[in-house]
């Protein structure tokens, strides 16, 4: 599903020369590279600030504590996501609402979301998963009638484009993870909250250090959720190569949809625009999934399931608020949806194998 050891040669080369600059500079956390990739990812995002976190989950919960969303406030999202998604609105002392997905894209539904509206709410967490950005004109709207907070998880979609507009850029807010498998990954942890609000990007930076204003002046309780020189140095490096990489997990997408055909097999509905699906993920869904995934395993074709378990079935989450009507759309994806490989790497026999792989499923 990754294969970082492929990677050009000359990425690898940056990369060390990246670790060599920080290890000279003799200066580790929050210094000169964090605030250039911070500045970088920021233009990139096309807002006006960046503030550099420990990893996605805390990029999501300072967000939402930037915003003062906390203990008795209500934020609805999707329990088709990574456990952080859900496990940051809790860390932040808020309460998790979870509406159902769209099943056409396993996005958001906003029917059910509008269901999970209370007087309490005070947030939604979207979810651009797999890569995808969709209908922002709707949820931007959405926000702006409910008078809450639109907070975007880009953890899958670095840098797609939704008319013109990066994710990230919507709303209050947008929380990026680096994490190593996602499309732009550090070697480690690291994650980013954009915002084109200064005093929101300004709570974030003493959040991020312990609620620190100035250096042993602490105005508030934060986290320890620092950014290190040694990952923006190298994450300046492999940014250099997002785009290159992004273009070719579009084009393996492109094959797959042009040349996938099995009526046993169904795929997501198209993005709205090629720039607005990053490909983080390649999922389809099958009735059959376990067959499908022994199939593809005696072909020599990897694939995951993301997700299998939905959020409300996780042990501490047994208790957690939902759509009134239920999560349907929900359950039947987690039991059917499967992650092909689809990564920069892949060379075009990659990628026809794996076509001809799934091509090659019969259903029973
Ligand atoms: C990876 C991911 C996160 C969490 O990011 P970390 O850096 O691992 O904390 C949050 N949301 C989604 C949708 C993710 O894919």
């Amino acid at each position: 599903m990754n294969d970082f050891k492929a990677e050009p040669h000359e990425l690898r080369e940056a990369m060390l020369g990246a670790v060599r600059r920080v290890l000279e500079s003799g200066w580790y956390v929050l210094g000169n590279e964090v605030v250039a990739f911070e500045r970088q990812w920021a233009s990139a995002c096309g807002v006006k600030h960046g503030v550099g976190v420990g990893n996605g989950m805390d990029a999501i919960e300072i967000a939402l504590r930037a915003l003062d969303i906390g203990p008795g406030d209500e934020v609805i999202t999707t329990p088709m996501t990574a456990f952080a998604t859900v496990l940051a609105i809790l860390r932040a002392g808020a309460t998790p609402v979870l509406a159902d997905i769209d099943p056409k894209t396993a996005l958001l539904s906003m029917e059910s979301a509008s269901r999970c509206v209370s007087s309490k709410t005070k947030a939604i967490v979207l979810v651009h998963l797999y890569g995808q950005v969709r209908s922002m004109d709707g949820w931007v709207a959405f926000s702006t009638k409910y008078g809450i907070q639109l907070i975007e998880d880009c953890a899958q979609a670095h840098l797609a484009t939704w008319r013109g507009k990066v994710a990230g850029s919507f709303g209050a807010a947008g929380a990026y993870s680096f994490y190593p498998t996602k499309n732009l990954g550090a070697p480690g942890d690291a994650g980013m909250v954009v915002t084109q609000d200064e005093t929101l990007a300004q709570r974030a930076c003493r959040l991020r250090n312990y609620g620190q204003s100035v250096r042993y002046h602490h105005t508030e309780l934060g986290l320890n959720s620092r950014l290190d020189e040694i990952h923006a140095a190298m994450l300046t490096e492999r940014l250099k190569w997002l785009s290159e990489f992004t273009e070719r997990r579009r084009q393996i997408a492109k094959a797959y949809r042009a040349g996938i055909h099995n009526p046993a097999i169904q795929q997501l509905a198209a993005p709205e625009e090629a720039e607005a699906h990053v490909y983080h993920l390649f999922a389809i869904t099958c009735e059959q999934r376990e067959a499908l995934q022994t199939h593809l395993q005696q072909q020599h074709v990897q694939s995951f399931i993301h997700y299998p378990i939905p959020v409300h079935h996780q042990e501490p989450c047994r208790t957690i608020q939902h759509d009134p009507l239920g999560l349907a759309a929900c359950e039947q994806h987690a039991a059917t949806c499967l992650s092909l490989p689809c990564h920069p790497q892949m060379s075009d026999d990659d990628v026809a194998q794996v076509v001809a792989a799934v091509n090659g499923f019969r259903a029973r």
